[in-house]
């Protein structure tokens, strides 16, 4: 018993650990990719100017990472879910719509799964 609280214990204070290092560190990683396809990632402070170019290890220009990669992805999520809702709805609509829904579930039409 005492050992398994023991262990728990270890575990949470490591990821407390890896989740301090990321609120922590106001950078942003910026990915180059150089014709020879080398990536490098530079962390840059936030607020920090991001040169559109960078001397790759192997001498050459490396370009910053362009739109379609992972990285902007994150940055700036593509269409969601909700922008596509938006695009065929307007917000009155859904808040109507939404409105019609929580009364349903109020009135027990449908199960709550949660
Ligand atoms: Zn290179």
């Amino acid at each position: 018993m005492a050992e398994r609280s023991l262990r728990g214990m270890s575990i949470g204070a490591k990821s407390l650990e890896s989740d301090e290092n990321v609120d922590f560190a106001a950078r942003n990683d910026v990915a180059y990719i150089c014709p020879k396809g080398h990536r490098t990632i530079l962390p840059f402070a936030d607020g920090a100017e991001v040169p559109d170019e960078w001397e790759c290890r192997c001498g050459a220009v490396a370009h910053r990472e362009g739109e379609d990669t992972e990285a902007n992805e994150i940055a700036k999520p593509t269409r969601t879910h909700w922008d596509m809702l938006l695009e065929r709805r307007s917000e009155d609509e859904l808040k109507a719509l939404l409105e019609k829904r929580l009364q349903m579930h109020r009135d027990g039409w449908i199960p709550d799964y949660e």
